[in-house]
């Protein structure tokens, strides 16, 4: 609540994202993985040839990383194993980035955690 105070531009916790939607299905993505705790989608504005988003379905609190707690811990591990999976299925072997982009510094757009997995081209460092 300190941050949301700071930020009121961050919405609350409980407010549903475009996300959530697209893990209940109630609007249309092209799903690349899916399981009973995450769903993995392409992105539709794409960074890189292969730009994939990958969300817990149900946000349980996380509206960005740094709010996550001791609770989140098995789901955390669960989305970074389910990034693996999606680079294998994606080919990325030559190289791939993930990315979790938090608050307002950080350019999150949607309040709902999730990892962007960036691939199919050489990527630069420093990013934007
Ligand atoms: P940013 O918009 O600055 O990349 P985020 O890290 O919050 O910030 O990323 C949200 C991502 O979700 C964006 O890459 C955006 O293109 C993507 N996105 C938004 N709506 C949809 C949608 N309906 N289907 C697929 N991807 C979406």
């Amino acid at each position: 609540e300190v941050e949301q105070a700071q930020h009121p531009q961050i919405p609350a916790p409980n407010e549903e994202t475009i996300f959530d939607k697209i893990a209940s299905k109630q609007i249309p993505a092209n799903i690349v993985y899916e399981d009973d705790l995450v769903m993995a989608f392409r992105d539709i504005s794409p960074q890189a040839p292969v730009h994939i988003v990958l969300i817990p379905k149900h946000r349980d609190g996380l509206t960005r990383l740094l709010v996550a707690e001791e609770r989140h811990k098995a789901l955390l591990g669960h989305m970074m194993w389910a990034a693996s999976e999606v680079a294998r299925r994606e080919h990325l072997e030559a190289g791939w980035r993930l990315t979790v982009n938090d608050g307002v510094w950080g350019s999150q757009s949607v309040y709902h955690l999730h990892f962007h997995i960036l691939g199919g081209r050489q990527m630069g460092w420093p990013p934007g």
